[in-house]
């Protein structure tokens, strides 16, 4: 098994790539604290998980909040004794969020709160929960559109995520030579309620395809097992690094017909 003997705290677990990167990282052997603002379905994860021989701890945060991100470390060192991963996944992409002239304050002081606070937070209390275990993996979920510009615009997503890529350049520079490794995980456009909440009608969906050359939506499956292998010590010389599972769409300047 590819995790065991590993703690891993997953925030966003209740829904999308946190659900299937805490089921996944369970399978591999890591203890799993499950993280969310809803605990009930983070709840029935972690159950899915002890259910099927697992261990698991599901835990109510609101990433965008020091005490409870405080208080998320503390559970798992105190249910688990370690913690050796951390990945900061949890995010929003505002229904409202548009271009520079039509987005308000509010959606962008909302979007940067959780997408970037978030991480600077569990990283705050967790880099000294991963010293105290000797070193760990950090991931933090940022997105291909840090990488490229949407004329179909969510601008305070997409600068977010440009954020918590620097951030992490910046992380890995810095924790490089504790043993702590921290990459960005770039997912491509995904069958996600996240994502399929704001393509919501088949034309804005197709607009969106088109671009991908791969011509489909990723699965979070296909994204937790990108999260496995950062978290896993198989990417121990992989640090600072901005890890693409997009299905192309960064790379192409035409698509196949
Ligand atoms: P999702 O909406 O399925 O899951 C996100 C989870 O985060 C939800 O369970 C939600 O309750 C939780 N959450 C939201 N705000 C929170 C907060 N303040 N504190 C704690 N938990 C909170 O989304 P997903 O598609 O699995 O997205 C996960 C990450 O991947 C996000 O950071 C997102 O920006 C990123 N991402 C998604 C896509 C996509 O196409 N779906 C593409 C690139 C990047």
């Amino acid at each position: 098994m590819r995790l065991q003997n590993k703690v891993a705290l997953i925030t966003g677990a209740a829904s999308g790539i946190g659900r299937e990167s805490a089921l996944l990282f369970a399978r591999e052997g890591a203890a799993v604290v499950a993280v969310d603002l809803n605990l009930d379905p983070a709840q029935a994860v972690a159950t899915e998980i002890t259910a099927a021989g697992g261990k698991a701890l599901a835990v109510r945060a609101d990433v965008s909040k020091a005490a409870d991100c405080e208080a998320m470390v503390a559970a798992a060192e105190k249910q688990f004794g370690k913690l050796n991963i951390l990945f900061n996944n949890a995010g929003i992409s505002h229904a409202d969020d548009d271009d520079a002239v039509s987005t308000s304050e509010d959606v962008w002081d909302l979007t940067f709160h959780i997408n970037v606070k978030g991480v600077f937070l569990g990283c705050k209390y967790g880099i000294p929960a991963l010293k105290r275990a000797g070193g760990g993996s950090i991931i933090n979920t940022a997105s291909f559109v840090a990488h490229l510009g949407a004329a179909t615009p969510q601008l305070a997503y997409t600068a977010s995520k440009g954020a918590v890529l620097a951030m992490t350049r910046e992380l890995a520079a810095i924790h490089a030579r504790q043993d702590i490794r921290v990459n960005a995980l770039c997912p491509g456009p995904l069958q996600t309620e996240l994502l399929m909440k704001y393509l919501n009608t088949p034309e804005k969906k197709q607009r969106r395809l088109v671009h991908i050359p791969m011509g489909r939506f990723g699965l979070a499956k296909e994204i937790a097992y990108s999260a496995l292998f950062l978290a896993s010590d198989e990417s121990s010389f992989t640090t600072g690094a901005e890890f693409l599972a997009d299905g192309g769409i960064t790379s192409a300047y035409t698509t196949p017909e």
